[in-house]
């Protein structure tokens, strides 16, 4: 049986123009002016809606455990949340156990992942530094289609490694093919910085903020860059929150480093003020690296338009508020570190970059779907909408307006992060692999019926390290 979407307007992050497409195993094998449908065929009509290639969040912690608690999603509600929020596939971050190999650890996180209803991949966190470390990446990157790492310069006796072993690991990634991402903080300096303010009394949710101030995040940016640089390795800047850390991009980039930044829609539409909310309701906006001042976010959507920002990742890292986030109620450092963002990435961004006027719609595709797809071998495979592409489409009218609630959304969570906000826009159907997955905005597609994604490695890049 053949699919064929009939009256719409296809986006790509080059074009806009009006066509059909016609859809055979889950591929889209055609695209014209117009199909005539025969007797068996499936037919949807996206009359006034846009038709877009499904949303690639690259940035996802499901079925995390993470500072003496896990996260609220797991790859069923995870994912349900995803699809209607028009994501078709995700990466999402495993976590090592101490001592356990990198490749035994991905069995276990690709055992999670076959529950979740939409494609899956993952990249592999890198905790320990060991010789068996660097012996491990080309079977990750040849054998299981992992071709990307991730290292974090923060959270230490967790989660960081030092500058030698970021070298390390880098260059042998840089080696096989594999783009190294980075979470960029200064974990020392922001350990003894939470230190003082809690000596002094200083315990509320805000002071997550100024224990995290934007050096601490563009020094540890301009120091994996420089190391990046140094390996002659791929590097992706995750989560870049502020204009001091972008500016660190964008000068590697200038000295011909392979780097790659991405931010996240919270810090594009909230500010530092909401850490402030009376109650302990700041609690819900506690996230690493911190709200910034909102005079960042002009600098986050200029880079998003000039190409420095290369993507955008939901970083949905979701806790409860009760029983999770009030965990800190008496000590900021004890909030799980974290916020919930894969429902509604693709209607905040929709809404306040291309309704108001900050990025065109194809950079907004570019961004959603094809930047991350071309940077995490998904391309040409996922990421567009051309002959031979999955068709992961999102079918979306912009004429809707509808408000965002915790009532109606699939995360498991007892808050939104943007409660109240009304958005122009609504998903209305969303496939994956041709497969109706979400209908009249409602989660149709089973659990498990997601494939696993194993991907094509970075390209081989030139030395670029200048003299
Ligand atoms: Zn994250």
């Amino acid at each position: 049986m053949k699919t064929i979407i009939q009256n719409g307007t296809i986006v790509t992050a080059t074009d806009i123009y009006k066509a059909d497409l016609k859809i055979e195993q889950g591929a889209i094998t055609a695209i014209s002016n117009h199909f005539i449908p025969e007797k068996d065929d499936h037919v949807i009509d996206a009359s006034g809606q846009y038709i877009l290639p499904g949303g690639i969040d690259v940035h996802t912690h499901l079925a995390w455990p993470f500072q003496s608690t896990g996260t609220a999603d797991d790859f069923v509600t995870g994912t349900q949340a995803a699809a209607a929020g028009g994501i078709t596939s995700i990466i999402n971050f495993t976590n090592p156990k101490k001592g356990q190999t990198l490749l035994d650890n991905l069995q276990e996180w690709k055992k999670k992942g076959e529950s979740s209803l939409i494609d899956y991949g993952f990249h592999s966190i890198i905790s320990e530094y060991t010789d068996h470390v660097l012996e491990e990446l080309p079977i990750l990157a040849e054998r299981e289609g992992v071709t990307s790492i991730k290292l974090f310069m923060a959270y230490k006796g967790e989660l960081m490694v030092n500058d030698r072993e970021m070298y390390k690991i880098m260059k042998k990634a840089g080696e096989v093919g594999i783009i190294t991402s980075i979470h960029a903080e200064n974990g020392d300096l922001i350990d003894e910085l939470v230190e003082e303010s809690l000596a002094k009394g200083n315990t509320d949710p805000i002071f997550h903020a100024y224990t995290r101030p934007t050096i601490t995040e563009s020094e540890a940016t301009g120091r994996a860059l420089a190391i990046a640089e140094a390996a002659n390795a791929h590097v992706y800047i995750v989560h870049v929150s502020c204009a001091d850390a972008l500016e660190k991009v964008e000068r590697a980039k200038k000295r011909g480093v392979q780097a790659f930044a991405e931010t996240c829609p919270h810090y594009l539409v909230l500010d530092e003020s909401y850490l402030a909310l009376p109650d302990f309701e700041g609690g819900k906006y506690v996230c690493s690296p911190p709200l910034r001042e909102k005079w960042n976010q002009d600098h986050l959507w200029r880079g998003i338009s000039s190409g420095l920002v290369s993507t955008i990742g939901s970083d949905h890292c979701p806790f409860r508020f009760e029983g999770q986030k009030t965990l800190g109620r008496d000590n900021f450092a004890k909030i799980p570190n974290g916020c919930p963002g894969i429902e509604d990435m693709f209607s905040i961004l929709y809404h306040y970059g291309v309704q108001e006027g900050r990025i065109s719609l194809q950079k907004f595709v570019e961004v959603m779907s094809t930047g991350p797809a071309k940077l995490f071998g998904l391309y040409p495979k996922k990421g567009s909408i051309s002959v031979g592409f999955d068709a992961d489409l999102v079918l979306f009218n912009p004429k809707i307006r509808r408000e965002i609630t915790k009532v109606k959304q699939y995360q498991n969570l007892d808050y939104n992060l943007y409660e109240g906000t009304v958005v122009q826009g609504a998903i209305t159907r969303v496939l994956s692999r041709g497969e109706e997955i979400v209908r009249d905005g409602i989660v149709v597609g089973q659990k498990g019926r997601g494939q696993y994604l194993f991907r094509k490695k970075v390209a081989n890049i030139e030395k670029t390290v200048t003299s």
